[in-house]
């Protein structure tokens, strides 16, 4: 257990693109689905990103002092018993810590899995479902009409949601980054700034 080890793409910390107040955003590596018009098709793979230790990953969460921790990916449930690790020592030890997960799995798929059970001990928010683009409607915080906000816990109810989308693109090397859901503009961004680095 101590030795646990969680494959991520990124993480971040201070961020109030992924829900309320500052969040600690973390990034798995690894998704089954190929949704069309997937914004994070870097995360699909599982060869990618970097295998971090858990306790390592626990412990920046708890020195960053922020409010809540979201994850998101890739598919978050297909490394549920590491998850599950992780949200027992920083839950543990910070319980009023708020916990969004984002799914491409729906809440009834979750529930039939016992280790996944595990993780929505431990979830205050989940956001479930793949991304439809065609049902893409510009609302905050999910990517398409389909998905479910389900609140799991007291810890926050949809009036503490932002109104409208925020996202942010962080520049580093030659690459970008994108944190948050993107609104019609980011995504126009994305594609010019992605566009331009094939030139
Ligand atoms: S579930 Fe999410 S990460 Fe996986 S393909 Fe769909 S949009 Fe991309």
């Amino acid at each position: 257990m101590e030795h646990a080890f969680l494959r991520i793409g990124w993480y971040t910390q201070g961020t109030d693109c992924l829900g309320p107040d500052s969040r600690f955003a973390i990034w798995v590596q690894g998704c089954r689905k190929r949704c069309k018009g997937c914004i994070a098709q870097s995360l699909q793979s599982f060869d990618g990103g970097q295998a971090i230790s858990v306790a390592e990953l626990a412990e920046e969460i708890l020195k960053s002092g922020t409010d809540g921790l979201t994850i998101s990916g890739g598919e978050p449930f297909l490394q549920a018993d590491a998850i599950a690790i992780l949200l027992e020592k920083v839950k543990s030890a910070r319980h009023e810590l708020g916990v969004i997960i984002y799914s491409g799995m729906k809440y009834e798929e979750l529930l039939e899995d016992s280790s996944a059970q595990k993780v929505l001990d431990y979830t205050d928010l989940l956001i479930d479902g793949e991304y439809i683009q065609e049902l893409d409607d510009n609302r905050a915080m999910r990517g398409s009409s389909n998905q479910r906000m389900i609140f799991l816990s007291s810890r926050y109810t949809a009036e503490d949601m932002p109104e409208k989308r925020k996202n942010k693109l962080i520049f580093y090397d030659d690459k970008f980054r994108m944190i948050g859901i993107p609104t019609e503009e980011t995504k126009r961004a994305m594609s010019l700034l992605r566009k331009q680095r094939e030139d």
